[in-house]
Formats: C-alpha cells, structure tokens, sequence
C-alpha cells in the first residue's frame, strides 16, 4: 500500500465518498436497508451516545435537503462536493486536488480550459500556473476581473504529465461542467482551444475553423442556447508568442465584448 495513504486519509475518502453517493440519491447503502426494517432502531440512536458515519451524512443530507436550493452559489457548492468525491475516472487516483472551478456564480462569460495542470493540481484552482497567469492578463486586458468571471475545465483533474484527455475521460467527466453552466447560465462561454470547443459543441471541427464566429451551445437539450466562442488556449499562446496569435485572441476577445454591449478598452 502506498505509504502516503494514511487511516485518517483512508477513512476521510470512505466519508466523502459515502456523502457523495447520499448526494446522488443512493438507496444501497444499508442504513437505508435498516430503516425500513421495523425491527431495527435507528442508527442515529447509538446506544454510545456517538452518531455513525453513515448516520451523520444522513443528517447532513437531510439538512441540505430542507434548505432551499435557490442560490447558483449553493448549487455550485453542492456540485464541488460531488467533484471531490468523484471516482468516475482513474484520474482520481493520481490528482492531489479536484479542480471544479472558480468565480462568479452570475457571470456573463465563462472561459472554459481544458484540464487542470500541475499548479492547478497543486492548488485545486482552475488556471493559476504559467497559462493561467496569461489568462488573467487576457481577462484583464479586456477590463474584467478573474472574480468578475467563471473559469473551469472539461477535466477536473490532472491528466498525469499533462496529457490529451482521453475521449473516456472526457465522457466521464464533462456532464460536471454542463451541470455548472445550466446553473449559472452565462451569455457567453469563451472556449480556450480544440477540446474545449470540440467537446462542447459536439463536433471534431480544428479550433482555426471555429474562430471568428458564434457557436450555439446547449448545457441540456431542454436550456436556452448559450452564445459560445472558440479561441486558443493560453498554452498555445506561451508556445507560439507571435503577433498574430495574440491579435486572433484579442479579436476573439473584442467580439466577446461587443456581443456582451461592454466597452472595449484601448490597448
Ligand atoms: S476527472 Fe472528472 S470523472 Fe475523472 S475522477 Fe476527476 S472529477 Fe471524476
């Protein structure tokens, strides 16, 4: 066994993953089973006076489950918990940290990356490594702010060495970030290069052909389209820093803010 891997470690995953399939509504787990037996006391009434595990997820949930669920805030919240226990893929083997994403939940535009890098990983934030620090310079170059926006990933966590999604992972993981974007319903996604973009508009088309134009995106089949923008990733422009790489995105970019009725600031 991996050395790393302590009891408390151990015990605290078993905790989040239980939580996680409470969450998604699981009717197998077997307190469930003990409930309904009318000859079975409640879990909850431990005779040490001390609540189980599965009793205090129980409780937890109920508690969530009375609260209303109308603030994007709290929906988003809840979905990161569901990410953090999340072991749909084997990525979750290998990350330090889930990355679900970050900003505002009622933001007008959502950038939208590919996977989390080591940073990322490091730090469980979306885009806070070489690229990221680009990105923020994007974003603030069109007057904004990272807070002013919502930026997330198809991935949530770290493909090791960095590695292309695998159409599997990306099968696997991708529903999380269109739950995330029926919750905040932005106006417009900007899509940061060809998995991005291919992804969510469904098609294999090159990220060059998908430029300098608006795409429509759909979260659910039953959601209004949403505006979508296909533009190059920030690591494409940290390998190819030429002029004409950087005008393509500050043009992408220019059309993300007229479309949006926003100024454009002078360069
Ligand atoms: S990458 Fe996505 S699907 Fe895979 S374990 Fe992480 S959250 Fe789950």
């Amino acid at each position: 066994m991996d050395p790393e891997i302590t009891r408390e470690k151990l015990i605290r995953a078993v905790r989040d993953q239980i939580e996680c399939e409470l969450l998604l509504g699981a009717s197998w787990l077997p307190f469930e089973r003990i409930n309904n037996n009318p000859n079975r006391t409640d879990p909850d009434d431990n005779p040490t006076g001390q609540m189980t595990m599965a009793a205090r997820a129980k409780k937890q949930v109920n508690e969530m489950d009375k609260r209303p669920m109308d603030s994007k805030q709290e929906k988003l919240d809840q979905l990161a918990r569901v990410v953090a226990a999340c072991c749909e893929c084997p990525l979750h083997k290998s990350r330090l940290n889930c990355v679900p994403g970050e900003g505002d939940p009622n933001a007008r535009i959502v950038f939208v990356g590919e996977a989390p890098g080591q940073s990322e990983d490091e730090q469980g934030r979306p885009f806070v490594g070489r690229s990221g620090d680009l990105l923020t310079n994007i974003i603030g170059a069109m007057g904004l702010s990272r807070q002013a926006v919502f930026i997330g990933n198809i991935l949530k966590c770290r493909p090791p060495n960095n590695a292309n999604p695998t159409p599997e992972q990306v099968a696997a993981c991708s529903h999380f970030l269109h739950e995330q974007l029926a919750i905040i319903q932005p106006e417009v996604v900007v899509a940061l290069g060809a998995c991005a973009a291919q992804t969510l508009l469904k098609c294999k088309t090159p990220i060059g052909r998908l430029r300098g134009e608006f795409h429509e995106y759909r979260p659910t089949p039953d959601s209004a389209p949403i505006k979508l923008v296909a533009t190059y990733h920030p690591s494409y422009l940290l390998r190819n820093y030429t002029p004409d790489a950087r005008l393509s995105v500050w043009k992408d970019m220019q059309d993300v803010l007229k479309e949006l009725g926003m100024p454009i600031p002078k360069k």
